[in-house]
């Protein structure tokens, strides 16, 4: 790309410091400039229109251009653009959004706690895992386990939590008492004779043996995303919550669902939680509650964890946690009216009609000379590309293919994002079937180009 003096690229590469993205390459490749939202589209400050294949961040269910919640943010500004939820106060969006919430919930829960992101989220029920365990008289139950490759936030518990090297390296994270056990997927980690379900018994095997080593005194909490998305979408064996939640059970250990993108119909489900039987202490949501158009979190807590903090703030005083913006006015506006949308329009419904072609296009890949596993649910998937089909050797983390073939995505009006190996697609919920082939033929593309390129280029 050319960048012109003063442009909107070059004063980018000039002032703003981008998230997850390789700042050097950056000075020389310059942004991508996204000026407008369309339905499933955008498109940029040269009029190019792309489908937006991972529904921005995962987050973007309900496209870009949905004009029912840009005027629920007015109401709401016009209404009361600010108020707080500290020492008692509230206000109506907020309380008829918790109120949907509970009613939403896969299992029993009790209240909800606003945030502003998941990483805010999942921070909190870090802390509430201590608070809770410190308030029932066991303050030694105070280490968490986590999966490898769990994405779980960027803040220094969640971050901690997260299981990618990237996340740690240089950070100096994970912080002490945040433990990490297998990655359930089968593609990488499975034994050669080994069937998923003899797998998902190992996983549970491996947990058990951790919990052992650490002595369950002094295991508070799991962490688990249902599906795993962003550490490069995994989908657990079968039968792997049910072991899983079985070792917990055990040990008097909290599960906490972290249902930032799996929640709200990603899956074909309400939550992720239903697809796998989790039965959830806690639950961290964010993205598609408010489909991303306001930056909202909430974590949803059971009535056991409810009743401890009661009991501790009795005790004590002032429950000491909250944000400023905690159940921000104009944020639940929306967020509440986003639920409304899901409800009126069966989104949910929705994802169970068109998923199976999603699915069906995204497994006919799996013949691709690139492509080693093709997974997902619902409305998420991944291609994993390889070097080797038959031994599943990756590329070389330096060749950069998926960042490639992310490119030549982009040049046939895909707007997705390298995740590690993975060419991943998570659209907005409301794609249509005609949509979703005219993203698989744009990506079948994409593929084809990036396996001439890495023939040329000598990286088998
Ligand atoms: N949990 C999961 C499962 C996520 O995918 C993400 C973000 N991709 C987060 C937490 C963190 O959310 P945020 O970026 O809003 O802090």
């Amino acid at each position: 790309m050319t960048i012109l003096l003063n442009s909107l690229e070059a004063r980018d590469a000039a002032f703003v410091l981008h998230p997850y993205t390789n700042a050097s390459q950056h000075l020389q490749d310059g942004p991508l400039v996204i000026s407008k939202g369309e339905g499933i589209y955008i498109i940029d400050s040269e009029g190019n229109k792309y489908i937006e294949g991972l529904g921005g961040l995962f987050c973007a269910s309900l496209g870009f251009s949905e004009q029912r919640l840009v005027d629920a943010a007015m109401r709401q500004m016009q209404e009361l653009p600010f108020y707080h939820s500290f020492g008692g106060k509230s206000h109506e969006t907020a309380i008829e959004l918790a109120e949907r919430l509970i009613r939403l919930a896969p299992v029993p829960m009790s209240k909800v706690f606003f945030a502003n992101s998941g990483s805010e989220a999942n921070d909190t029920a870090l802390k509430l895992v201590w608070y809770y365990h410190n308030a029932i008289g066991k303050p030694e139950k105070k280490k968490v386990i986590s999966r490898w490759r769990a994405y779980h936030g960027v803040t220094i518990a969640s971050a901690s939590l997260t299981g990618l090297p990237n996340n740690h390296r240089d950070f100096d994270l994970p912080i002490d008492g945040v433990l990490h056990t297998d990655c359930p997927e089968y593609y990488r980690y499975g034994l050669s004779g080994e069937t998923e379900e003899e797998f998902a018994t190992r996983c549970a095997v491996s947990l058990e043996n951790l919990i052992l080593a650490e002595g369950p005194d002094t295991i508070g909490a799991f962490f688990a995303e249902p599906l795993m998305a962003s550490g490069g979408c995994i989908v657990p064996p079968p039968t792997y919550y049910d072991k899983i939640q079985a070792v917990l059970r055990k040990y008097d250990i909290l599960l906490i669902a972290d249902e930032v993108i799996c929640g709200f119909g990603r899956l074909g489900t309400m939550f992720g939680s239903e697809s796998f039987g989790m039965q959830p202490d806690m639950i961290s949501m964010a993205k598609q509650l408010s489909a991303a158009y306001q930056p909202i979190s909430a974590l949803m807590v059971n009535e056991k964890v409810h009743a401890a903090i009661v009991a501790e703030s009795a005790k004590i005083g002032t429950f000491g946690h909250g944000f400023t913006y905690s159940g921000h006015p104009v944020a639940t506006a929306v967020a509440l009216e986003t639920l409304k949308i899901y409800e009126e329009r069966d989104i949910v419904g929705h994802v169970r009609n068109v998923a199976p072609l999603f699915q069906r296009r995204l497994r006919a890949l799996a013949e691709h000379p690139l492509v080693g596993s093709a997974r997902g649910r619902g409305l998420i998937g991944t291609l994993e590309l390889v070097r080797n089909k038959e031994t599943k050797e990756p590329f070389r983390p330096t060749d950069g293919v998926a960042t490639h073939a992310g490119k030549r995505a982009q040049a046939h009006g895909v707007v997705t994002r390298a995740i590690g190996d993975n060419y991943s697609l998570c659209p907005p919920l409301v794609i249509t079937e005609t949509q979703i082939n005219d993203m698989f033929d744009r990506s079948e593309k994409a593929l084809d180009d990036t396996y001439a390129w890495v023939r040329a280029s000598n990286l088998y």
